[in-house]
């Protein structure tokens, strides 16, 4: 209830703190995907710099000009460290789904407008490609055309080109896909894309603000980016590796050309001609202060660092969990995330156990796998990770029953049930009953 009488600030600010201290520990590094974290003296940043513009509206950027800088700012560094051309633009968007639906809606109308005769157009990708994607496509009436991927869990390109029709919109790839970290063959994609006349968007939501500081330190990574030729648009996530705080991603167009579409303009309303270059209508100051204020606190030295960190500690997982009998990696990373799977144990009564042991595990099906997105702040939880992974793993194989107990059979039985239909209305059942009135029967 809104209390009658309202609160002192030190008294809400103290409730705040309580409520938080329940949640998962993601600054001692036992959260993976959620949460980038660079450590503490980053995260204070971020606060100030977002509370200065914590009620700030970039909906009017005439009004807003410094946001409007800040945007083009963030915008231009990341077509410079993207390898873009000078004419490439953007828009700053408060995440990689918001990157990905203005993406897919742009793309939707500019296959309209040259041809209005499109009934159901169509996007091809690879089976990894991230769901928001498939919301995207759910919420646009574009039909999501998935094509399996091989063993290595990259985009079949050839297979991908056999699906190309006059329906197909843009083909997507991904730099690198989030289950397996793997980044898809975009060169190839990009030689199909041009010959055939089709857009390449490249998402590089995870990827974007790592894989170019990991082919700095010389880290082998495929071609990913505007250098690429036939890549004509790409998404990455400033709040992930980019360690900016949440509510922050690029949209990047190899052209203004292309971008257009994805302007939306009103011009019947009565409040007046109401025009807006992505999907919020507000949008939030905070955000855009925090993302260039990371950008600008790390510099290029701040980010080669954590991004050392970050793939050393990810080989360094790599290293122990391939020791450990029983368990294999899946996929041939080419960024700091790891996949891992179980031969002759169930990789769910893992997961269990290492919950029951203080972790926040990230549960992948087929296959079946534990994923951990590896950053900066992980380095320093290697070893008590590995330690827990391998208690975890005896624990189970002593135990056959811990597989049919705790959350594995209801993972194990999900991620195999046939008819996915029933698996979403469970889901969706659930997620009703978490927001049903707390008074009902
Ligand atoms: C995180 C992610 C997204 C979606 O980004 P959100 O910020 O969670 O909306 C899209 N694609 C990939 C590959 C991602 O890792």
């Amino acid at each position: 209830m809104i209390p009658k009488q309202g609160r002192t600030a030190d008294d809400v600010l103290a409730e705040l703190a309580t409520k938080s201290a329940g949640d998962a520990d993601w600054r001692g590094g036992r959260v993976f995907s959620l949460v980038y974290h660079a450590g503490d003296e980053h995260e204070q940043l971020l606060r100030r710099a977002h509370a200065m513009y914590a009620s700030a509206n970039l909906l009017n950027p005439m009004a807003f000009g410094s946001l409007r800088s800040m945007e083009r700012e963030i915008v231009e560094s990341t077509v410079a460290l993207f390898s873009g051309p000078r004419a490439a633009v953007g828009t700053v968007t408060s995440g990689g789904t918001e990157s990905i639906l203005c993406a897919v809606a742009a793309y939707r109308d500019r296959a309209k407008r040259k041809k209005p005769w499109l009934m159901r157009p169509e996007l091809l990708a690879a089976s990894t490609i991230h769901p928001a994607f498939d919301k995207a496509a759910h919420y646009f009436g574009v039909k999501l055309v998935k094509v399996d991927v091989g063993p290595d869990f990259r985009a079949n390109a050839r297979a991908i080109e056999k699906k190309i029709s006059r329906r197909t919109i843009a083909i997507v790839g991904s730099a690198p896909q989030y289950a397996h970290g793997v980044v898809d063959p975009i060169e190839e994609l990009g030689r199909i894309a041009q010959k055939h006349g089709v857009p390449l968007h490249v998402d590089a939501c995870v990827g974007g603000f790592i894989l170019p500081w990991l082919e700095k330190l010389g880290r082998a990574v495929p071609r990913w980016d505007f250098r690429v030729p036939g890549v004509t648009s790409i998404s990455a996530d400033l709040h992930k590796f980019g360690y900016a705080g949440k509510g922050a991603s690029v949209l990047l167009w190899r052209t203004l050309e292309d971008m257009r579409n994805q302007i939306f303009v009103a011009t019947d309303f009565p409040g007046g001609i109401y025009a807006s270059p992505t999907m919020l209508g507000t949008r939030p100051g905070g955000p855009i202060a925090a993302a260039w204020a990371a950008l600008h606190a790390l510099g290029e030295t701040g980010y080669l660092a954590l991004s050392k960190q970050a793939a050393d500690a990810a080989d360094r997982l790599r290293v122990g969990i391939t020791a450990i009998p029983g368990l294999a990696l899946q996929g041939r990373s080419d960024s700091t995330i790891v996949a891992y799977e179980a031969h002759g144990v169930s990789i769910y009564a893992i997961a269990d156990r290492l919950e029951a042991r203080g972790w926040t595990v990230d549960r992948q099906q087929r296959p079946s796998s534990i994923h951990l997105t590896v950053t900066a702040n992980h380095a320093a939880i290697v070893d008590d990770y590995l330690a827990d992974l391998r208690a975890a793993v005896d624990e189970v194989r002593g135990d056959p029953k811990l597989a049919s107990s705790g959350t594995a059979p209801m993972y194990g039985m999900a991620a195999k049930m046939p008819v996915r239909g029933l698996v979403a209305r469970n889901v969706r059942n659930m997620i009703a009953k978490m927001y049903a009135p707390e008074s009902a029967p």
